[in-house]
């Protein structure tokens, strides 16, 4: 925050979030973003797909944990909001679920108002934090007076991992994230994996680290620990339009490498 309270929302660099929007055809994206963008694009062309697919992925596992009974979402690294945005697809489940957005990015901070707009009979937060201190995130304010800790609550962290390296020990982070939480909580992860693509994966991470943003894809096995010790829901660890795929949606001819990612829903014992 600038002395003048404003926020620096770094337009002259790319973001993460930013370049996000960009392949899902938002708006929230700046010249530094759409380069960067343009750039990844070149290093793996099917990054608009892997963004579109991975979302779709958010959009089922949610819906899927609603009907199973979650009332509590936390999700960690939001994004900009893209409509449905995770409220909307778990109220149009269960309209009394309590959700709590985060991002480190501000602006995302600057667009969520859109994640605010809760069904009358649930509630929505939103809280700016760091994944890399999830003390920290976990003490905020909006989480502890929307999330009831003593009850199941549904984590999310849809990739965003990749973009925790093992200078900052990712696994030890979610194994944080886990103990914090009761028994019956669920952990959905979606994750760029090396396995599918290894030169294109490897392309489109040097063209993030030349953008200013360190990311790592991981194989199928460093992803599978990420949930140790919960038990994997069916059908376990999958690329991302496998897993539950919706009858309705016309996935057939998604590729792995398209996909680019595994993905895993757990549940606590
Ligand atoms: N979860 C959404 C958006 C993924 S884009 C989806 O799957 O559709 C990745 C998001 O993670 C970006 O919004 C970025 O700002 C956020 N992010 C990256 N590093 C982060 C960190 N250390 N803490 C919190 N959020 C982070």
């Amino acid at each position: 925050m600038g002395d003048n309270g404003a926020v620096d929302l770094e337009l002259d660099r790319a973001h993460s979030a930013r370049m996000y929007d960009y392949y899902l055809g938002g708006t929230t994206n700046f010249p530094a973003d759409r380069e960067a963008a343009a750039r990844a694009i070149s290093a793996f062309p099917s990054i608009l797909s892997t963004a579109r697919i991975n979302r779709r992925f958010m959009h089922r596992s949610v819906r899927f944990l609603a009907r199973r009974g979650m009332r509590q979402f936390l999700d960690i690294g939001t994004g900009i909001p893209t409509s449905p945005n995770l409220h909307e697809v778990a109220q149009r489940e269960v309209p009394e679920a309590h959700i709590v957005y985060t991002d480190n990015d501000p602006i995302v901070l600057a667009h969520a108002r859109a994640l605010l707009h809760s069904h009358p009979a649930g509630r929505t937060a939103y809280a700016e934090a760091d994944v890399t201190d999830p003390e920290g995130l976990l003490a905020a304010e909006e989480i502890r007076a929307t999330l009831d800790f003593t009850r199941p609550i549904a984590l999310s962290l849809n990739a965003l991992l990749h973009f925790v390296t093992d200078e900052h020990d990712a696994h030890d982070i979610v194994e944080r994230l886990k103990s914090a939480l009761p028994s019956g909580s669920t952990l959905a992860i979606a994750h760029v994996t090396t396995e599918f693509d290894p030169e294109g994966i490897a392309r489109l991470t040097t063209a993030y680290r030349a953008a200013g943003t360190p990311g790592q894809a991981r194989t199928r096995e460093e992803i599978a620990r990420f949930f140790a010790g919960w038990q994997l829901l069916d059908p376990g660890i999958t690329p991302s339009h496998e897993w539950h795929p919706d009858p309705h949606e016309r996935s057939g001819n998604v590729t792995n490498k398209e996909a680019a990612c595994y993905v895993g829903v757990a549940r606590k014992p």
